[in-house]
Formats: C-alpha cells, sequence, structure tokens
C-alpha cells in the first residue's frame, strides 16, 4: 500500500507538490515528491510501504542481480576515501558498514587498510552479493533497521545509501549511539534538484521532453531514492543527529557513478568540477564526527 508519510527531516505534516520536479524525476503515480512547508526538505510521499519497496529492489534490473555498473570494481576511488578516515583515528578496528546497495564494492578496498567492515542491508539479492565478493559479514534486516548490530561501539562507519533508507534522520541517530564517540562517520549522498549537473539537464528535459530527452541521458530510478538532499539540509540532519561535520565536497573526480556516458565522460566531468567550485557538484561526500549529544 502507498504511504503518506510526514517530513523525513522535521516531522512536519504540511508538504505540497512540485510537479514539474516529479515529471524531471520520472517519479510515476502514485509515487509523489513532497516539499515540507515547514523545512523545505524534499522527499517522497506518497511512496511504497516496506514490503512494496521490497519488491520494487527485487523486481529491479540494476538491484536484484549481478549488474555491471556495481560489478565493476572501483578499489582505487574507495580506497582513497577511506584512506580519508587515517585522519581522525588513531587506527584501523571494525566499521559499520550502512548498507550495500552498491553489492558492497564500495567496502572491498578497506581490508586492504586494516578495517574490518560489518554490514547491514534489507535486500537479500544484495546482501549475498556483498558475502560472496567482499567477504564481510552482512546481516539482513527490514527496512535497513540496525538493531542487528550489537556489540562493542564501532570505530567508524559510512554509507552510500543514505537516500534509499525510509527514515535518515533516525537512522543517523541510531548510527551515532552504535559508534564510539569521536568515531568518523563517512557518507556519499546524490546532490540531486539542486546540482550543477541537474539544473544543467532540467531545462534541457523541460525543452525536448519525454522522448527527445530519454535518449540523450539514462532514466535514474529515482522511485528508490526516498530523500532528495541539499547540503545544507543534510549538514542539519547530521548536526541535529549528534554528528560534526570536518570534510564537505561535493565534487571528487572521476567518481564512478557519475561517469555513466561513455561518450560524454569528459563534458561530465567538466560539469561536476564547475559544480563543484560553486558547491554545486553531483554528490556530497562528508566526513562527520561522533562527538555531538546523541539525539533521543
Ligand atoms: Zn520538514
Amino acid at each position: 500500500m502507498p504511504e503518506t508519510v510526514p517530513c523525513l527531516s522535521c516531522g512536519g505534516a504540511r508538504a505540497h507538490r512540485e510537479p514539474h520536479l516529479e515529471r524531471f524525476l520520472a517519479l510515476a503515480a502514485p509515487l509523489r515528491l513532497a516539499r515540507c512547508g515547514d523545512c523545505g526538505f524534499r522527499f517522497q510521499s506518497p511512496r511504497s510501504d516496506l514490503d512494496e519497496l521490497e519488491g520494487r529492489y527485487l523486481a529491479s534490473d540494476f538491484y536484484a542481480e549481478a549488474h555491471p555498473v556495481r560489478a565493476a570494481h572501483y578499489d582505487d576511488f574507495y580506497s582513497h576515501r577511506y584512506q580519508l578516515l587515517a585522519r581522525w583515528t588513531p587506527r584501523p578496528g571494525r566499521l559499520l558498514g550502512v548498507a550495500c546497495l552498491d553489492g558492497g564494492y564500495q567496502y572491498a578496498p578497506l581490508a586492504a587498510l586494516g578495517w574490518r567492515a560489518e554490514v547491514f542491508e534489507f535486500i537479500r539479492p544484495l546482501a549475498e552479493e556483498c558475502r560472496r565478493v567482499v567477504g564481510a559479514d552482512v546481516r539482513v534486516s527490514r527496512g535497513w533497521d540496525p538493531s542487528c548490530m550489537v556489540g562493542e561501539p564501532y570505530d567508524a562507519a559510512a554509507s552510500i545509501s543514505l537516500e534509499h533508507v525510509p527514515d535518515p534522520r533516525g537512522l543517523l541517530a541510531r548510527v551515532r549511539r552504535l559508534v564510539r564517540d569521536g568515531a568518523p562517520l563517512v557518507l556519499d549522498v546524490p546532490y540531486q534538484l539542486g546540482s550543477l549537473k541537474d539544473l544543467t539537464k532540467y531545462p534541457l528535459r523541460r525543452l525536448l521532453g519525454e522522448r527527445g530527452f530519454h535518449p540523450l541521458f539514462k532514466r535514474n530510478e529515482n522511485e528508490f531514492h526516498l530523500s532528495f538532499f541539499d547540503p545544507p539540509r543534510l549538514r542539519a540532519m547530521l548536526a541535529d543527529t549528534g554528528w560534526r561535520v570536518v570534510h564537505f565536497e561535493t565534487y571528487q573526480p572521476r567518481h564512478p557513478l557519475y561517469l555513466s556516458n561513455p561518450r560524454a565522460r569528459w563534458l561530465q566531468e567538466a560539469i561536476y568540477r564547475v559544480g563543484g567550485w560553486f558547491e554545486r557538484g553531483p554528490s556530497m561526500e562528508v566526513v562527520a564526527l561522533a562527538d555531538g549529544a546523541p539525539a533521543p
């Protein structure tokens, strides 16, 4: 059953639709884009309930079986990212992996850096892929509920899936309570609807219409994105849940997830780089430290 939900950031019940952005995202009824009337956060509502959401993942070409975009190893890119951890941790330890919707390939370089990843994931084939290819300890948990991750506090946490989870604010607060004080959290969250990439595509989409636009640009599966973050609202959610941001970049050179078009990679990279100069690159790479009070 589709469910209407309150704002995922502030809990407010007042929201309005932005039909032009819904079309841009290719969200199909009954899924809708809502913008909170109190804080401006954009999120999906109505959206699939957990049973429907699981069914959508299991029916998706991209998520339900091995996919070349995921299956290409991104060791260099993610290895470089996880080397960032050394700036804020005295030594490698246990890392809490928040979901593995990429099949867990991002976690592959951690072992070489001395880290041990323990991961939780809702979608069973992706959990199995992560176990198989990365050898990580992966637990399946409904709706990405982290209750199954118990024991000593973790030394770090990481996720590239925050936009997929039903309650990102609640999850950030719970991850805060699962790590030791001062531990770093590494996030990669797409910056949709305000990055230079989207600001470039948006008028083109209007100009060319559906039939002219989609042969030129791949169709993103936005029905899987339940939150649409921008820099101020991501920073605010982290601060509210006990995290202090110490690193924030919206442009990462040669980000593998954003170089999808082999004929126009140079153009994609140029748009991302220029966007990054104004904090409008395609995705937000964040490191935040667990040194605020955990949210209740
Ligand atoms: Zn709100």
